[in-house]
């Protein structure tokens, strides 16, 4: 059961999710944030991205234009090999964009979904890098952030999500609920 997976291993790596809280460096609050020195810097070889909350709102098929515009200036300075995406959510229409517009960036599901560790082993041992190399941005504590810490890789937690509440209310509520859910219990953790 994913959820009693999520919650166990909460519990355990309670110490290292409350960090993307409270500090600064493991958080990023917007997409420019991220640039070729701050992944040097984080010695991280391989920027692995969260869909859903971080490229653009729930379900959407395509990333908002602004991320795309920071995608493309990211993927010319350090090239697309260095970039991947592990999303529980691979939409055909996902796959076609970026197989049309990034062709080499990488898009994952894993054989388990977040908060299971598969997806970002799977990318390091395709890059044939340790998994320390590694550094995903994820909107979700219990799922992304969680998954970084039973991987040894490095994370940042992307916070405030990305929306769209007027396109998909229902489902932005319930996840915004989760998102807010989350924080409460690793705050009591
Ligand atoms: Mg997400």
């Amino acid at each position: 059961m994913r959820w009693w997976f999520a919650i166990k291993n909460a519990w355990q790596q309670r110490a290292y999710l409350k960090r993307f809280m409270c500090s600064a460096d493991y958080q990023i609050h917007a997409l420019e944030e991220v640039t070729p020195q701050k992944l040097e810097e984080a010695n991280v070889a391989i920027l692995v991205l969260d869909f859903d909350g971080v490229l653009a709102g729930h379900d959407a098929k395509e990333p908002t234009e602004d991320a795309a515009r920071w995608l493309r200036s990211l993927s010319h300075s350090i090239g697309e090999q260095r970039i991947a995406i592990l999303t529980n959510k691979p939409k055909p229409e996902r796959v076609r964009y970026f197989a049309e517009h990034f062709p080499s960036i990488l898009l994952v599901q894993g054989t388990k979904k977040k908060p299971y560790p598969d997806g970002l082993q799977a990318i390091a041992a395709y890059k044939g890098l340790p998994p320390h190399r590694l550094g995903l941005i994820d909107d979700r504590l219990l799922t992304g952030m969680l998954a970084t810490c039973l991987s040894y890789t490095h994370g940042w937690y992307f916070y405030p999500a990305r929306t769209h509440f007027w396109r998909h209310p229902i489902k932005e509520s319930f996840f915004a609920f989760l998102r807010w859910f989350e924080r409460a219990m690793v705050r009591i953790f």
